[in-house]
Order: C-alpha cells, then structure tokens, then sequence
C-alpha cells in the first residue's frame, strides 16, 4: 500500500523533528495533500496511526488540507481547478494546459508537546 509507506517516511520525519526539540511527543500534524498528488486522503488518515505506532507521533492529532488541481492554460491564459480526471481549461475547454497546483505533499506545521 502506496499511503503506508509513504505515512511511514512522514512519520520518520516527525520523529526527527520531535528528537532534535527535545519533545515527549507529536501532538498535531497539518498535512496538505494536492487532489493531483496521487495520495488517497482516506488510504493516507487509515494507515497514519499504523505507521505512528510505537513513535512519538503515536497519538497526534492528524488534520489534511486538500488542495484543488489548478492549471493555466497556454490558449487563453485562464487559470481553473478542473477534476484530476479531466485536466482542461475550464474557460475555453483547451487541454493546452500548465500544471499549476495540485502535486503538493508535505507537512504544512507541527505541534511538539515539550517538557
Ligand atoms: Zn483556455
């Protein structure tokens, strides 16, 4: 499963966060995933807590901010949020179109809990 390990590498990197503050545990975690990014926001909150298990990051609190598909299009300059299904300008229906937004994931703040 794609979420698991990539849950596992966010989780490692939380940890190395937690360590060098000096922290007792992660308390929040706000990640953004882009809808074009290839991440299951479902599949990704589903395997967090397996990959947290036994880690500072055990019991945080997971938050996710999705992030639209966004394009500029190269026949009239319109930017749209199409479906990552269907990457058209939504002004003229061109898919002459610029990925803009959408590819995002990443850790956007961490909550420490420290002593
Ligand atoms: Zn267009």
């Amino acid at each position: 499963m794609h979420e698991l390990s990539l849950a596992q590498g966010l989780v490692e990197q939380l940890e190395k966060a937690a360590v060098a503050e000096n922290a007792l545990r992660v308390e929040r975690i706000i990640v953004v995933i882009g809808k074009y990014s290839g991440v299951e926001r479902d599949a990704f909150e589903f395997a967090f807590p397996f990959a947290a298990e036994g880690t500072l990051s055990e019991r945080a609190k997971l938050e996710i901010e999705e992030l639209p598909v966004q394009v500029e299009c190269r026949q009239c300059a319109a930017l749209s949020n199409p479906e990552p299904t269907l990457l058209l300008c939504g002004q003229c229906g061109s898919n002459d179109v610029e990925l803009k937004g959408g590819r995002e994931f990443l850790i956007r703040s961490v909550e420490l809990e420290v002593p």
